[in-house]
């Protein structure tokens, strides 16, 4: 919870000695407060003021990063409970459960599965982007040649065992990927405490519940673990998303910085269907790592989808690059089909005009951003602005024809158009999956 500034004010030296370059003690706190000076601009702030003004400063969940380098993955820190509220920022880690049961045929086999889970939305490559290794065997060795296999794939990996030495092993060979290591419990937490900072891990806590999870947490922080990932699963739906939500609710409501930490969950349910509804509810209900049996890809891809939906920022619409886009073998006389750059809207065109095999321009507007109706209210998306980019040298240079398909949701600018233009409008359809027939009947024949 943000200071105020009178709290900040009682923190400070109040010598009012302008070394800060503000005039008084008070004025520095208001500036701390709106975030427009940085504490160390203050010499003479005691060390004491510095430790409490920064906890008191710091997020009220925890930014947590599991792995190394470019591909680490980073959850927590989130500010709100709602979307709409801001922005929720750190996507969760989505990824395949791997038992170390398998023989080494079928572990290849997942593996291999695992490392084609990547689909391209909107744009974006979406991805399995963390992987758990079980040691469902309760032997060292199983569980180290499974954690070999599944290194190759260079993601983000949570290491499952209730062994610390089994841990401590392979550690040995993958301390430096930054595995987060799961799970100390109430009685495993010494060791798994000195796992974790001997070799600098993250590590997660397991507990039947959150009431006994708080000790844990408590005793970890103490021992000097601070990158902690709270285990909330349960063995029911329901409780997994009561703890789940008690736990976002907590931290940013109440400012219970114990609990302040991202949440793991794991999903074992056998039917995909049930999996992938379960799962896509705990990714949009703030699960920071949701990891699950599930290796297909269309039981992967919902879950994926509910994630890049939640996770970009709503005030900023995924915007493709205004221009002329060509799809397939285009000629100066392929046709040319107007639309917006909102993504979703652009990805939709696209794929119905490559689906229908005619070779066409999409010619892309900024209307920053907002779908083709948005548009056309908010005056983004108006008959001189198409005419001006009709007229343009880009479109000239590559279309000998004059004629222009406008979406079928703004047929009632096509007069204006013309007459703007000087183009012959064709009249496309409502909705794009109607894109196919129109480009092989209507533009056929026109
Ligand atoms: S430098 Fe520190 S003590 Fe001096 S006026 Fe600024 S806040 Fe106060």
């Amino acid at each position: 919870m943000a200071l105020k500034a009178l709290d900040i004010f009682k923190l400070l030296p109040k010598t009012n000695c302008k070394k800060c370059g503000c005039p008084t003690c008070l004025a520095f706190a208001m500036k701390l407060a709106q975030k427009q000076a940085s504490l160390d601009q203050c010499p003479d702030v005691s060390e004491a003021s510095k430790n409490e003004l920064a906890g008191a400063s710091a997020p009220p969940i925890r930014l947590v990063a599991i792995g190394a380098g470019a591909g680490k993955l980073e959850i927590g820190n989130e500010t709100v409970m709602f979307r709409h509220e801001e922005s929720f920022y750190h996507a969760p880690g989505i990824g395949v459960l791997v038992s170390d049961t398998l023989d080494a045929a079928a572990l290849q086999t997942r593996v291999e599965r695992i490392r084609k889970l990547k689909f391209v939305r909107v744009g974006i490559e979406l991805r399995a982007n963390v992987v758990a290794v079980v040691n469902a065997s309760g032997q060292a060795a199983p569980f180290a040649a499974a954690v070999q296999a599944v290194s190759a794939l260079e993601l983000p990996m949570v290491l499952m065992s209730s062994q610390a030495a089994h841990l401590d092993a392979v550690l040995a060979k993958c301390a430096d990927k930054k595995p987060l290591l799961h799970a100390a419990t109430a009685e495993t937490a010494d060791a798994f405490i000195a796992l974790a900072k001997k070799h600098n891990c993250p590590l997660s806590v397991s507990a039947p519940d959150l009431d006994a999870a708080i000790p844990v947490i408590e005793k970890i922080r103490a021992g000097g673990v601070q990158d902690i990932v709270l285990d909330v699963t349960t063995p029911s739906v329901s409780g997994t998303l009561q703890a789940l939500t008690k736990v976002r609710r907590l931290a940013l409501k109440k400012n219970m910085r114990v609990l302040g930490y991202p949440c793991l969950v794991t999903n074992r349910t056998t039917d995909p269907l049930a999996n992938a509804a379960e799962c896509s509810m705990y990714t949009a209900k703030y699960a920071g790592i949701v990891l699950t049996e599930l290796d297909q890809p269309e039981q992967l891809m919902p879950i994926m989808t509910v994630a890049q939906n939640l996770y970009t920022d709503p005030r900023k619409p995924i915007q493709v690059e205004a221009k002329l886009n060509a799809i397939g073998a285009v000629t100066p006389e392929s046709p040319l089909l107007i639309t917006t750059n909102f993504s979703l809207t652009y990805y939709t065109v696209a794929g119905e005009v490559e689906a229908s095999r005619v070779p066409a321009y999409i010619g892309v507007l900024d209307t920053e951003g907002t779908s083709v109706l948005t548009a056309f209210a908010s005056d983004k998306l108006t008959s001189e602005k198409i005419a001006a980019f009709l007229n343009s040298d880009e479109v000239k240079s590559k279309i000998s024809h004059r004629k222009v398909i406008i979406p079928g949701y703004i047929a009632v600018m096509s007069g204006g158009l013309k007459d703007d233009s000087g183009w012959t409008v064709l009249v496309g359809p409502r909705e794009a999956s109607g894109i196919s027939k129109f480009l092989k009947t209507t533009w056929a024949n026109a």
